[in-house]
């Protein structure tokens, strides 16, 4: 992989008119190297955020040991990357036979429910493959209620009542307990997990069985940019959220429970940026060679305002408008479909345009995993850069707090 120093470099060097990622294996690490001394538990990264084999393996060496898989391909990558790391296989719906594959051929022995008919499912795999039930761990996925740019409480968990049910079945059958639940990407309110806690704590006390692990999903926020026409969100940095969820681990006696965590986006979001072309400049408006077909569907679906940096092309002779003054600029995709238009603009100098590059930073989590072949754009080119995203020259979309411009609709 061709190396650089920054984004910069490699965009005046390479002058590319495809959209290039460039990948930061030392911000990976240290990401990583960071949530696992802050969190006092098993850490098992979410693999669907980026599964890229160059992730995982950066991952691996950093002393990632346990991976939250969901898909016989995932099993695989995560399996290839580190043969020695335990998976968990935390997807409350499977398909019967990825369930066998799983516990035959891949030996997992952690996997997550919201339903009896999946208790079903996996205990005729179990008695087909005679294997001990004891030596299974069975997460009852609980409902958790709270505020993040993706919600998933609507989609998978089950109610208190339902999961202490659900908890009792298992404990039945001589299958290891364990509760968890996941608050939705990109969480917007630490108190988030300690609501959480307390529903697991509520369950635990009405199922009255052993709870071998409790796992607080995944969901700690990734640093983007602010919005400068917005109060900045009082996020607390992952330190503060983790030990407000220690606070409420410590209350409500899951101290002895060993814990796991499945932090995705936190760790990967800053590996990667992207630099992509300014094809073309209409006013307020910049049609750019990426999309949300492509790289930008997360920012597109979670309404995230992404950091940018402007890298105007030096043999653009001719410019106008001022190199300071900080516009919203609407961001038009590569495709022809009508919906390819970004649901945030990037904050630019009014300067930018046609034939220049914007370096998107922070785009690691849930970008390459959802690129797709859509109208035959597919961005796959790959460079290294040594330097994080927010070194050298600030990033533009961070200034001009005092601006309050306008998007047109
Ligand atoms: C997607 C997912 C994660 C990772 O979430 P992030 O917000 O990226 O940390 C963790 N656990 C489960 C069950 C998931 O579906």
């Amino acid at each position: 992989m061709p190396r650089f120093s920054s984004g910069r470099e490699a965009a005046l060097e390479l002058r590319p008119d495809q959209p290039v990622y460039c990948f930061r294996p030392q911000v990976l690490a240290e990401d990583a190297s960071a949530f696992l001394k802050a969190f006092p538990g098993k850490t098992a990264y979410a693999v669907k955020t980026n599964g890229e084999a160059m992730v995982l393996d950066v991952l691996a060496r950093a002393g990632i040991s346990a991976f939250d898989v969901a898909s016989p391909a995932e099993f695989a990558a995560a399996r290839a990357a580190a043969p020695g790391a335990e998976l968990l296989y935390m997807h409350p719906v499977k398909a019967q036979s990825d369930i066998r594959l799983a516990l035959e051929h891949y030996r997992i022995r952690a996997t997550a429910l919201d339903h009896e008919d999946e208790v079903a499912k996996i205990l005729r795999i179990v008695r087909a493959l005679d294997l001990d039930p004891e030596d299974l761990t069975l997460f009852v996925r609980i409902a958790s209620r709270g505020d993040a740019a993706y919600e998933l409480s609507k989609k998978f968990g089950a109610a208190p009542g339902h999961a202490a049910e659900l908890l009792q079945r298992i404990h039945g059958l001589g299958i290891g307990c364990g509760l968890c639940f996941h608050v939705g990407s990109q969480v917007e309110d630490p108190d988030t997990y300690v609501r959480a806690v307390a529903t697991a704590a509520d369950v635990r006390e009405a199922a009255a069985v052993p709870i071998l692990a409790l796992d607080v999903g995944g969901g700690f926020p990734a640093a983007y940019a602010q919005d400068p026409r917005r109060p900045a969100p009082l996020m607390p940095p992952l330190g503060e959220i983790v030990s407000g969820l220690m606070g409420a681990v410590e209350r409500h006696g899951f101290s002895g429970t060993p814990l796991v965590a499945e932090p995705g986006r936190v760790i990967v979001a800053r590996a990667f940026s992207v630099i992509v072309r300014v094809l073309l400049k209409k006013g307020q408006r910049l049609y750019i060679n990426d999309g949300i077909w492509s790289s930008l569907s997360d920012s597109w679906t979670g309404k995230i305002l992404l950091p940018v940096r402007h890298i105007p092309d030096p043999a653009r002779r001719r410019r106008s408008g001022r190199a300071h003054q900080m516009e919203p600029f609407r961001i038009y995709g590569a495709t022809c479909d009508s919906v390819d238009v970004l649901s945030r603009p990037f904050y630019l100098p009014e300067s930018v345009d046609t034939g220049d590059w914007i370096e998107i930073g922070h785009i690691g989590a849930y970008s390459l995993s959802l690129r797709t072949r859509f109208n035959g754009f597919y961005p796959d080119t790959f460079v290294e850069v040594d330097t994080p995203f927010e070194a050298g020259d600030a990033p533009e979309g961070f200034a001009e707090p005092e601006r309050r411009g306008g998007v047109e609709p």
